[in-house]
């Protein structure tokens, strides 16, 4: 049976530019200094799709990949990805059976994950590798100093699992300012790979970095965890980062309906926007049900219509959003709208967007929902 995927007939898409996510690959890879770029591609690569940014950064010279969950990593292993896969979260009980088929790389901070690991291992065809995460004061997850020594000897012991990894995470390397407590966290974690190394522990490789760990902090060690910065931002939108980063993802549309209204017409749900002069406004078919935050309307979020920044006038709608294009605007119906990304000399990025609504970049590209095809450029 032939499976045909259903027609798109919406005038709307994200396009995501694979030759960014490789450039900023490689410019974090330059950064690493000699350390290796495992590619972050959780939440379907942050929006963008996480098969085809995972080749693109594979091809760039990415080692490996990490997803928060099994599911991810299953859906990577069906589409053919055979590199290693680190799964961020500690799998459930009830997940191992898959990690092991699967040859997924798994974090372990527990006995009773470990164990449960070790029982499937020993059906598996060759030791399986696992990591130990050690929590160093984020304070989410990972385990105790001595939880996680004690969870790094068992593996090293265990005849059907090897010690690929030890690592832990940073709470606040985007943010210069607290550098003392991410100094911390690295000691803590150095005292722990010393601990190691006298109870004849030695795993393949260290690494605590997530993009602002590397980019920010200096934090590299054998590996780094990349995420944010491959889809081309910087983790914190106030602190510049040392190197060239481009935005990926572009989300566009084509105008549906154009009209010409009176000063003083009010405009979409809650009639809250009143023009104050006679205008063009422009109905675009994307919506918060697409991850355009309702709120932006009301926070002075704009769009690009014809090279030009015009405001959003009214609620955003599940489906739909409206524009100011104000007097005399020849727009018309099937014209382009950058919602983010360029056009002409102007670019309204993602950052703009979480600024307005005091959030993060990350927060809006996961937004960025299913109904909206991706559309893929090199
Ligand atoms: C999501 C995540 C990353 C990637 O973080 P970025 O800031 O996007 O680079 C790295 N490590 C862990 C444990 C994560 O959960």
């Amino acid at each position: 049976m032939r499976v045909m995927a259903p027609p798109v007939f919406r005038p709307a898409w994200a396009e995501v530019d694979l030759g960014a996510v490789a450039d900023n690959l490689r410019a974090v890879k330059a950064a690493a200094g000699g350390a290796e770029v495992w590619a972050v591609v959780k939440a379907d690569g942050y929006g963008h799709g996480a098969e085809r940014v995972a080749r693109a950064a594979l091809a760039a010279g990415a080692s490996g990949l990490a997803v928060a969950m099994v599911e991810e990593a299953v859906v990577l292993r069906e589409a053919g990805i055979d590199v290693p896969i680190l799964l961020l979260s500690e799998p459930p009980a009830e997940a191992m059976g898959e990690v092991v088929a699967r040859r997924l790389v798994a974090t372990l901070y527990s006995h009773t994950a470990l164990e449960a690991l070790g029982r499937e291992a020993a059906a598996g065809p060759q030791p399986l590798a696992v990591q130990v995460k050690l929590d160093t004061g984020m304070h989410r997850v990972g385990a105790t100093f001595e939880d996680a020594l004690a969870v790094a000897v068992s593996v090293q012991r265990h005849p059907r699992l090897t010690l690929d990894g030890v690592w832990t995470h940073l709470a606040v390397a985007d943010e210069p300012a607290r550098a003392d407590f991410t100094t911390g966290q690295c000691s803590r974690f150095d005292r722990f790979c010393e601990a190691l190394g006298d109870a004849g522990v030695r795993p393949r490789m260290r690494h605590v970095a997530n993009s602002a760990g590397v980019l920010l902090a200096g934090a590299t060690y054998d590996m780094v965890r990349v995420g944010i910065a491959l889809y081309g931002y910087a983790p914190n939108a106030t602190v510049a980062v040392p190197v060239d980063l481009r935005p990926a993802l572009s989300l566009v549309a084509r105008v549906v309906q154009v009209k010409e209204l009176d000063a003083g017409d009010r405009l979409s749900y809650g009639l809250r926007y009143r023009l104050a002069e006679r205008s063009v406004v422009a109905t675009v078919p994307l919506g918060y049900a697409d991850g355009v935050p309702r709120r932006l309307s009301e926070v002075g979020g704009q769009v690009l219509v014809g090279g030009q920044r015009r405001p959003l006038a009214g609620t955003v709608t599940m489906d739909q959003l409206l524009v100011d294009c104000g007097p005399r605007a020849t727009v018309q119906p099937g014209d382009e709208v950058v919602l983010l990304g360029r056009q002409g000399d102007e670019e309204i990025t993602a950052d703009d967007w979480a600024t307005r609504l005091d959030t993060i970049s990350y927060e809006i590209l996961c937004g960025i929902g299913p109904r909206v095809p991706r559309v893929y450029r090199r």
